[in-house]
């Protein structure tokens, strides 16, 4: 049986990134990384500019192809990790072998969840998760005019906006009274479903799809949708986008697992010399106090990066994250971070905006603890920087929705005493 100092399974944000950390504290320990994927790591979130510009996965690549080598990493692509022992520190690998570890990491992600609508495995319908998911859907764009996406939270809009670029008419349909309902409050959603209008997508909100249907006779592409109203919408193409969930799999037998595989602020779980991160796991969630899964890619880069430098041995505790997302579709910027619904009892609210654009920013106790921004969202990494550090903010809230928000528009105590800090500049930036 091989043996390895190291086992990442998964090869992604949260893998690379606990990688990198693990090598700036130990150099020589042998380290295997496995993905079931064929690609070297790349960045989930641009896939849909394969869709819409053609780009290659060579453009998405998150390191260097010398990465690996250079970092001493064993890279086996195409390779699932089927089952763990965390008991025996072993892996059975899918194509039969078993590898021996002494410290693992489960930077295993997320799955695409799929609606149990009839029909969904018909040919014409896609998931939008994997660059080889976008290349399907590229691939079968010639015989398509008109595509159903079902779902519109962030991963159904990318691929609405991206079909939409390259000229197929998209219905988006969305089960929720609105779109991006988990990531933005009713005023912003609006906003974002003016802009997919205004793009050219058709959004039905409230509706659901009954079935995926093949009106040619089995095997034969999809050929439309039906709505829980019995609307019929002609189609050649659906995605499925209705949420995601962490891949626990390899963690159910051995370790707790809630949502997610849990982890403590060490990014350990419930076996010592197993670890876990991003997608897969569920962490702290600095605003709401909570252990959650937030499945955005900067929580796996920071959770990664506390993985790693555990696993080599440091004792580093994760100052969590929360649901930090932003997003460019439609032509219109939108962000947002931790609570994005207010409540009058618990919540103070700054609020701004015209056509086109809303800023909003909640407080609790005079703390930052969510925005959602549509419009412009230059600022958003300088309130996400106040939130995480839980600066009180009640004495010049307004300035936070404000045009002239910058570093310098803070209170000068603020920024004298921590501007030396880079990471504060950096967030400023964003
Ligand atoms: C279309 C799309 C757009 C997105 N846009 C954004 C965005 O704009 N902003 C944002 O913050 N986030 C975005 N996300 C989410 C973001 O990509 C994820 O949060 C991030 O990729 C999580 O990283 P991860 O390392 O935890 O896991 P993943 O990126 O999911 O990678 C996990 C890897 O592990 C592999 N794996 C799993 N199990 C096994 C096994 N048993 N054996 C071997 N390999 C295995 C998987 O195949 C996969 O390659 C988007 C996601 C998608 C799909």
């Amino acid at each position: 049986m091989e043996h390895y100092r190291y086992i990442i399974v998964g090869n992604s944000a949260g893998a690379i990134s606990a990688a990198r950390e693990l090598r700036k504290v130990e150099e020589s320990g042998s380290l295997l990384m496995l993905s079931e994927e064929p690609h070297a790591a790349y960045s989930r979130p641009l896939i849909a500019k394969h869709v819409s510009e053609g780009k290659d996965i060579a453009a998405m690549q998150i390191v260097p192809h010398e990465f690996y080598g250079n970092s001493g990493i064993e890279l086996r692509l195409s390779t699932r990790a089927a089952s763990l022992d965390a008991a025996a520190h072993t892996l059975q690998l899918a194509e039969g072998s078993v590898v021996g570890w002494d410290r693992l990491l489960l930077a295993t992600g997320s799955t695409p969840i799929i609606p149990p609508i009839p029909g969904n495995s018909r040919s014409g319908v896609y998931t939008f998760a994997t660059y080889d998911d976008a290349k399907a859907v590229a691939s079968h764009l010639p015989a398509v005019r008109h595509a159903v996406v079902i779902g519109g939270g962030f991963i159904g809009l990318s691929a609405a906006d991206a079909l939409l670029k390259r000229g197929i008419a998209v219905t988006i349909v969305e089960m929720q009274p609105r779109i991006l309902s988990q990531m933005l409050d009713a005023a912003a959603s609006c906003i974002v479903e003016d802009a997919a209008a205004a793009s050219g997508a058709v959004v039905m909100t409230g509706r659901r799809v009954t079935s995926i249907d093949d009106d040619k006779g089995p095997g034969t592409s999809v050929t439309s949708v039906v709505l829980d109203d019995g609307t019929r919408i002609p189609c050649e193409m659906v995605v499925l986008a209705v949420g995601v969930r962490p891949r626990t799999e390899l963690a159910s037998r051995n370790l707790s697992v809630g949502r997610g595989i849990i982890v403590d602020e060490q990014m350990q779980t419930s076996c010592a010399d197993v670890f876990a991160c991003g997608d897969a796991c569920q962490s702290r969630d600095f605003v709401r106090g909570v252990s959650n899964v937030m499945a955005v890619w900067p929580n796996a880069v920071t959770g990664g990066a506390v993985a790693g430098a555990n696993m080599a041995g440091l004792s580093r505790a994760y100052e969590g994250g929360t649901t930090l997302n932003a997003l460019p579709y439609f032509g219109l910027s939108i962000a947002s971070a931790g609570v994005v619904e207010d409540d009058s009892a618990t919540t103070d609210v700054v609020v701004a905006g015209g056509k086109g654009s809303y800023r909003k920013v909640i407080l609790r106790n005079g703390v930052v603890i969510g925005m959602v921004f549509a419009g412009d969202t230059g600022r958003c990494g300088l309130i996400h920087m106040l939130m995480k550090r839980k600066v009180r903010v009640d004495s010049f809230k307004n300035v936070l929705v404000s045009d002239s928000l910058g570093l310098l528009s803070l209170p000068p105590s603020l920024w004298q005493e921590q501007v030396t800090g880079q990471d504060v500049l950096d967030s400023g930036k964003q």
